[in-house]
Parts: C-alpha cells; sequence; structure tokens
C-alpha cells in the first residue's frame, strides 16, 4: 500500500491521464534534462520560459508546442516572429511568471537564484503543484513559500538530488520517528588537492568531478557552499532545526541522503549520478515509472568522510545564517550569488568566496523577512557584497 500524504505533509494527487508540464529555467541544465524526462515520458509541454538563449527557446518551443514561452527583454527581437503558430511570447520577468501560473499539472521551477522566487511564487499562488529545483526559494522564503502553498492549494516537491533522496527515504515514516537527515556531498573537485586554495582558476573550480551541473552550483559544489545552501534548504523544506541536520562527504555520490530514527536504524537513498531521476520522482512521486537507463553498478568502493570546515569554510557560514535566522540566509545568499560571479570574471580569487560571505554575514541583523522586504534585503547584501569584492581585489 502506498502511503497518502507524503514527507512534507501534503496530499498526494491522483496521477493525471496525460501530464501537463511547464518548465521555467528550460534552457539550462535542469531544464532540458527535465524535457529530456517529458520525453520520456510523453509530457505535454504547455510552458517554457527561459533567459537570453534564445536559439534554444525557439527550438524548444517548435519540439514541444507550448501555449506559451518567456524570454529576457533583451532577446525578444530574436524569438518574436520565430514561434510556432499557436504558441504566444511574454517578455520579462512578468511574462516568466504568467508561465508559472499556467494551467498545468507540474511548473517545473528551474530558474536558478534570487530572480527564481517570483515564479515560484507564482505557481503556488495560482495552487500548482511544483518541482522545486531552485534552492534559493527555500533558503530565502521557506515559511513565506509555505504560507502561499497552504493558502492557495499549491503544492512542493524536491527536485535537488539529496532532498529528493530524503523525501523519498523519508515516505511512510512517521515524522516523530526522525532524528537527523544526513545530506552527502561530493567534496567537489578540491577536496583534498591542491592544499592551497587560492591560487585554483574557475576552469578547474568547473570541472566536478561528478556531476554535471551549470557553472553556479558547479563553483558552489568546489567551496561547499552549495552543501550550505541545501542545509538551509532541507531545514525550511522538511521543517526541522538546523542542528538536525547534518553533512557527510561521500566522493562517489551514489548515496544522495540518509534519514537516522530514533530507533537507530539508518535508511538511505542510492542512485546514479543523473538528475533526470529525481527529477521525474520529483513529478511522479509516489509513482516510478520506468526508465531507458542502465541499472546503477552496486559493486566498487563506497566511502563517507567528515566535511573539512576548516578548509571549506563556506559550509560553516551556512550553519551560522541559518542559526542567526531571519535576513541572514537571505544576505548570505546574495553574497554569494556576486562572489560567484566575480570569481568566475576573474575579480576575485576562489578563497575570497568564503571571505565576501563573512562579510555579508556580519550585517544581517536577524530582521524578520517578508515578501515586502525581501527585495531590499537582497539589494542591499548585493552591495556590501560588491564592496567587499572590490577591497578583496583581483586575483592578479
Ligand atoms: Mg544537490
Amino acid at each position: 500500500m502506498t502511503a497518502t500524504r507524503d514527507p512534507l505533509d501534503q496530499p498526494f494527487p491522483d496521477a493525471p491521464e496525460r501530464r501537463r508540464l511547464v518548465v521555467l529555467g528550460s534552457t539550462g541544465s535542469i531544464g532540458t534534462q527535465t524535457l529530456e524526462v517529458a520525453a520520456w515520458q510523453g509530457y505535454e509541454v504547455v510552458g517554457l520560459a527561459a533567459g537570453r538563449r534564445s536559439d534554444q527557446l525557439v527550438a524548444q518551443a517548435w519540439r514541444w508546442r507550448p501555449r506559451l514561452v518567456a524570454c529576457d527583454a533583451e532577446v525578444v527581437g530574436e524569438v518574436e516572429g520565430q514561434l510556432p503558430p499557436g504558441t504566444r511570447l511574454a517578455v520579462g520577468p512578468a511574462g516568466v511568471e504568467e508561465v508559472a501560473a499556467l494551467e498545468a499539472d507540474t511548473v517545473v521551477a528551474a530558474v536558478p537564484g534570487f530572480r527564481g522566487l517570483a515564479p515560484v511564487r507564482a505557481a503556488l499562488r495560482a495552487g500548482r503543484h511544483v518541482a522545486l529545483a531552485n534552492k534559493e526559494a527555500m533558503v530565502c522564503a521557506g515559511p513565506l513559500m509555505w504560507a502561499e502553498a497552504t493558502a492557495h492549494g499549491g503544492r512542493l516537491t524536491p527536485v535537488d538530488s539529496e532532498h529528493a533522496a530524503l523525501y523519498q527515504a523519508l515516505l511512510g515514516e512517521p515524522p516523530e520517528a526522525i532524528e537527523r537527515l544526513v545530506l552527502t556531498a561530493s567534496g567537489g573537485p578540491f577536496r583534498r588537492e591542491p592544499a592551497d586554495l587560492s591560487a585554483v582558476t574557475p576552469a578547474q573550480a568547473l570541472a566536478h568531478p561528478t556531476w554535471r551541473m551549470g557553472p553556479k552550483v558547479t563553483i558552489d559544489s568546489a567551496t561547499l557552499f552549495n552543501k550550505g545552501l541545501e542545509v538551509l534548504e532541507a531545514a525550511f523544506l522538511f521543517r526541522l532545526a538546523l542542528a538536525r541536520i547534518e553533512v557527510v562527504v561521500h566522493p562517489q555520490s551514489l548515496v544522495h541522503g540518509l534519514v537516522r530514527f530514533r530507533d537507530g536504524s539508518v535508511k538511505a537513498q542510492v542512485g546514479p549520478h543523473d538528475m533526470r531521476l529525481p527529477i521525474q520522482y520529483a513529478i511522479t512521486a509516489p509513482a516510478r515509472p520506468p526508465v531507458p537507463l542502465e541499472p546503477l553498478p552496486l559493486v566498487g568502493e563506497w566511502t563517507f568522510e567528515a566535511p573539512d570546515t576548516d578548509r571549506f569554510p563556506a559550509l560553516a557560514l551556512a550553519y551560522a545564517a541559518g542559526e542567526a535566522g531571519g535576513d541572514a540566509p537571505v544576505r548570505l545568499n546574495a553574497a554569494d550569488e556576486v562572489a560567484v560571479e566575480a570569481f568566475l570574471a576573474g575579480r576575485l580569487r576562489f578563497d575570497g568566496i568564503p571571505r565576501v560571505l563573512e562579510a555579508v554575514l556580519e550585517t544581517a541583523d536577524r530582521a524578520p523577512v517578508a515578501w515586502g522586504t525581501l527585495g531590499a534585503i537582497d539589494g542591499e547584501a548585493r552591495a556590501t557584497a560588491h564592496a567587499a569584492v572590490a577591497r578583496l581585489g583581483s586575483p592578479t
């Protein structure tokens, strides 16, 4: 028998006959893999939202024939007039929100960063099921997002592989039996070497050992800040105290998440390095339709070690922001978006990233976050981060 309520205490709806999907961030890593899942499962795609990759968006529109697509104002000229008959164009952030609120069974929310918040909110306000790939929605506005979902009948399921793993391991388990959630981290490309991280280049940091992902999350994996964001995301998503969220480094990235129970048992979810599986599960849970993939080989060495927070202070800073509460996670997130962009542009050294985070975190005042103040807090933190980047100077 299958559980009727999910681990986030939401009812499972009946599976639709032919699923209608909206994909926000359709030309990014998660977006394109979502469309691969849609092709596997024969879903209908009713809406697509992208940024500036106009050629790719137009090609997706011809392949999927959605009712509505959205793109950045900058590339309207390259999209307008290129769309198939029956596909309308919406523009800019308001356009993305219009796509997010389309009538659909599932909205895959994969617009990265702080700017991904508004479309998640729009989808929840329209009462949609959101398969959430954007981490920042929970990190910056977790309680606000839950309030929107509750008020408007929206539903959330996690796409992030660790949270998808925890969701699966928690399914059917009584909440009072849960002791701790454990997220695994690959450790990134610099887990042990080089000893001195100050001179690593963007190209080295972008060479992730196990996962294929966008540039922001790949750099965040190299600093371990990605795991910090995920710890905060897990605390807000599963509504557990931060002290009950643990991180363990597992370089093989086959165990994605574990749950420790009060009786001493540990339940883990295991899978290949392929985001299409958590994407699909976030869409279809609790159903598990078959996929055209080779079975995961179980023979090999699987290792686990404690994270080194002296080497990767960004992880500890995320815990500190979560403990501080209020606006601290919003500010830390903004600081990291600025710092990673500066690192990729050659304006900041790799070891400058946590220093920018620390400088911005010091300015957090723990003020409670509301929809009306989020944007201003984010903007203020970005300004502080830019100043810290300028102060720390360029790599050369
Ligand atoms: Mg992850």
